[in-house]
């Protein structure tokens, strides 16, 4: 009897775990189907442009994620390859009309110079202790591209700052405008002993207005700013923030164990090129 219901109860089990595993199969069957009618529509090509459009989560590769929101002929295809070519890729293309279509996209244009010694934890650990104070660029650090690459497409920080300029320009009579912006993120994930660092930026262009759309373009300039100071988080278990500037000299001296706090700077640029609607509730753009 024992015997019996000890087997009967893997039986149940077993049962079970079947019964999940069809509900998963299943699932994957509507995923693909999913993806194979998007493709399909994508490949009968009816219009001779698309746009490029990842699904938005973090596990799109950064060189899909630079094409999202843009404009492509079937054509011509990016060195990406048209959506959905790449093995695993997710991505699909949006049939482009002209003047109902949206699009939103930054493209960088200053040079990113990084040097090819690049710097982990224990490189800005030893400026701390031997840089006497001196400010280093993201480039002297070789982190400048992996820094912009983090914030942009790992943080998804450009569609926000799309979505952000768009709703800006819903304000705006046609004409030049700009928009400055400031945030805190961390870098952390990235490198650890960067912690939390600003990027603020300014956005200066045009917004014309035709019929429903809105057609945008012109600059963004970024600016990254950290401190790298406290290294042993002392000072922010103290008084609340590790920032040299609220400690007393005392506390200074105490915290940083003769090392000297400093800044991490870099700076880069991006054209932006936008087309949305007017009516954000309509809009795939929108901020609030
Ligand atoms: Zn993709």
């Amino acid at each position: 009897m024992e015997l019996f219901i000890a087997r009967s109860g893997k039986l149940s089990q077993l049962k079970c775990d079947y019964a999940a595993l069809r509900v998963q199969v299943s699932l994957l069957k509507l995923e693909l189907a999913y993806d194979r009618a998007l493709k399909a529509e994508a490949q009968t090509h009816s219009t001779t442009h698309y746009i490029w459009r990842t699904r938005g989560d973090n596990k799109v590769r950064a060189s899909h994620a630079a094409n999202n929101g843009k404009l492509f002929s079937w054509d011509s295809p990016p060195p990406t390859g048209h959506p959905g070519e790449d093995y695993g890729c997710r991505c699909t293309a949006e049939p482009y009309a002209r003047g109902k279509s949206e699009l939103a996209y930054q493209t960088l244009i200053s040079g990113m110079q990084d040097s090819p010694n690049k710097w982990g934890n224990v490189a800005f650990s030893r400026h701390f202790y031997l840089g006497e104070g001196a400010a280093v660029t993201l480039g002297e650090t070789g982190n400048f591209k992996g820094i912009v690459d983090f914030y942009f497409y790992r943080l998804g920080k450009y569609n926000d700052v799309n979505a952000q300029i768009i709703e800006e320009a819903r304000k705006h009579p046609a004409g030049s405008f700009e928009y400055p912006f400031r945030n805190s993120y961390a870098f952390s994930p990235y490198l650890f002993v960067l912690g939390d660092a600003t990027v603020s930026g300014k956005f200066r262009g045009f917004v014309q207005r035709q019929d429903e759309m809105l057609s945008i373009s012109g600059t963004v300039e970024y600016v990254f700013e950290d401190i790298f100071t406290d290294p042993s988080g002392e000072r922010q278990e103290v008084i609340g923030t590790s920032d040299p500037a609220a400690a007393t000299q005392e506390l200074l001296d105490d915290t940083e164990y003769g090392g000297t706090y400093y800044a991490i700077v870099g700076e880069w640029q991006t054209s932006f090129r936008a087309e949305a609607k007017v009516d954000a509730k309509a809009s795939r753009y929108k901020w609030d």
